[in-house]
């Protein structure tokens, strides 16, 4: 259903502006035409699933479009990770075509460059959009402790179930023919929210680029040019923006509302939002990319201040059924923390290939251990953060033994620890590593064997090299201990 309204809002409107990201513009009218042909051409050519790489080019996006009209599920790629991930993202998901919207050299893979795509853009050609049945929509990667990345194949039920929730929210739906602004990655799955909410409302999306959310006088200046009515971002990234006391009414006339989603997001971020922006929205979204982008949101309001912290949701008002079970997976008492679980129409029916993780079933119904802790009470649900080692980290999920396992695979390395080092809020800060060698070198040789392992976001800011890690009365790494030791560790 949903790919059909974008359809016919790119044909009632094909002169007004889809996508704005630096040099580029594209039209409802070339998203349209440029999407029916690619889609054309893929249908023609199998069914399996079709990586996209490279950045936030309108390529990307057109491509997006083009694999759920053929009901060929994309992977977005995004064109930091390194090589290796690259490969294993495409052997993971079993990718039969790879659109390298940037370039890129992958021998004995089937790639159309960015000319290749040109080309087809340029030439007519039949194309149907066919129902779907429970095809995968996108497979994304998540970051996996087992030190390979995760994937989960979302299906067009799964994001169709998410968009009808997500257009429940009054201030969503009315935000149409508006500027909305996308801070995510393509690649992660926050970017589903302002990319489909902007096509369903016949929105331009502003894309804000690397350099630019780096460097906060271009960031501003793209804010107060393109005047965005609407923003979906992480809390760490408003956090960094309100900052600057110039971010207020009068640099964002327009906007009226904020969705937050990915991590906890703090009351200061709220407090100041709220006093220098009257009367705006902001709603608190949650949810893992397993369960499709967000499962639970709620408008916050001024009066949910005084709460011990802010709710993620109203019982009742879920896009899934959310319980908060014990670890029999029994349900706890209301005001009880127990663990979230989730089950319905937008969880995804497990990891790519059977992988393990959070998912069971019972009773014929799939359900995702969100591995994060949660309570009702009053009627609201609360998360107060993860049992496991996934963090957070500027907006990233991160599983620390991810980066522990890269490390170890590095020969001079024996052992490693990975630790969040947290600010006086619990806001993740920097991460630093700790290993035990056995083959000497310096930690410049780790930090540049490391690289083309990981994310750059997943790159320990120090690796130190120690003796021995100290140990518990269980003969594990003491991670307290090791914490001092780093502190004070002399650079
Ligand atoms: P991801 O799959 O990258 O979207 O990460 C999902 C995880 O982010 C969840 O399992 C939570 O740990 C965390 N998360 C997402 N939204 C929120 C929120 N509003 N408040 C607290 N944690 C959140």
């Amino acid at each position: 259903m949903f790919v059909e309204t974008i359809l016919q809002n790119c044909q009632n409107a094909p002169g007004r502006l889809f996508y704005v990201c630096e040099n580029e513009r594209l039209t409802y009218g070339a998203l349209y035409q440029k999407a029916t042909r690619l889609a054309g051409y893929l249908q023609a050519q199998g069914q399996s699933p079709v990586a996209v790489y490279g950045y936030k080019q309108s390529h990307m996006l057109v491509a997006f479009l083009a694999c759920l009209i053929c009901k060929r599920a994309y992977v977005p790629c995004d064109s930091s990770y390194p090589i290796a991930r690259i490969q294993t993202i495409l052997k993971q998901s079993g990718a039969g075509l790879l659109l390298a919207v940037e370039p890129l050299q992958m021998p004995g893979f089937a790639v159309l460059t960015n000319a290749q795509l040109e080309e087809i853009f340029s030439q007519n050609r039949p194309w149907s959009l066919p129902q779907a049945h429970g095809q995968a929509a996108y497979i994304l990667f998540t970051s996996g402790s087992t030190g390979q990345p995760k994937g989960v194949a979302i299906t067009h039920e799964n994001l169709e179930n998410f968009l009808q929730w997500l257009m429940r929210f009054p201030t969503v739906r009315h935000t149409r023919r508006q500027v909305v602004f996308n801070q995510a990655l393509f690649s992660f799955d926050l970017s589903m929210a302002d990319i489909f909410l902007s096509l369903l409302g016949q929105n331009t999306l502003v894309g804000a680029t690397r350099a630019q959310q780096s460097d906060f006088i271009r960031l501003f200046a793209l804010l107060k040019e393109s005047s965005p009515s609407l923003m979906v971002c992480t809390p760490t990234f408003m956090q960094l923006c309100l900052c600057d006391k110039s971010f207020c009414k009068t640099l964002l006339p327009q906007l009226h509302t904020i969705l937050f989603c990915g991590e906890t997001l703090p009351k200061k971020v709220v407090e100041k939002l709220f006093s220098r922006f009257e009367n705006i929205h902001l709603l608190n979204l949650y949810g893992p990319t397993e369960a499709t982008v967000a499962v639970t949101g709620l408008e916050i309001t001024p009066q949910m201040l005084a709460l011990e912290s802010l709710p993620i949701g109203r019982a009742g008002r879920h896009a899934v059924d959310v319980q908060v079970l014990n670890d029999a997976l029994a349900p706890v008492q209301e005001g009880a923390w127990g663990e979230i679980v989730l089950s319905g129409k937008s969880v995804a029916g497990g990891y790519l290939n059977g992988g393990p993780g959070g998912f069971y079933t019972q009773g014929g119904q799939t359900y995702y251990r969100t591995g994060d802790i949660g309570k009702y009470q009053d009627g609201y649900l609360f998360c107060k953060g993860r049992k496991d080692g996934q963090i957070k980290y500027k907006g990233y999920r991160i599983e620390l033994g991810e980066i522990e396992n890269a490390l170890q695979s590095l020969p001079q390395v024996e052992h490693a620890v990975v630790l969040p080092l947290c600010n006086a809020q619990g806001a993740v800060m920097r991460l630093a590593a700790a290993v035990t060698l056995c083959q000497s070198c310096t930690e410049n040789q780790l930090q540049n064997a490391l690289a083309p392992l990981l994310p750059r976001y997943m790159w320990p800011s120090r690796i130190h090299i120690l003796q021995a890690l100290p140990l518990n009365a269980n003969g594990k790494c003491d991670k307290t201990k090791l914490k001092e030791a780093i502190l004070w560790k002399k650079p």
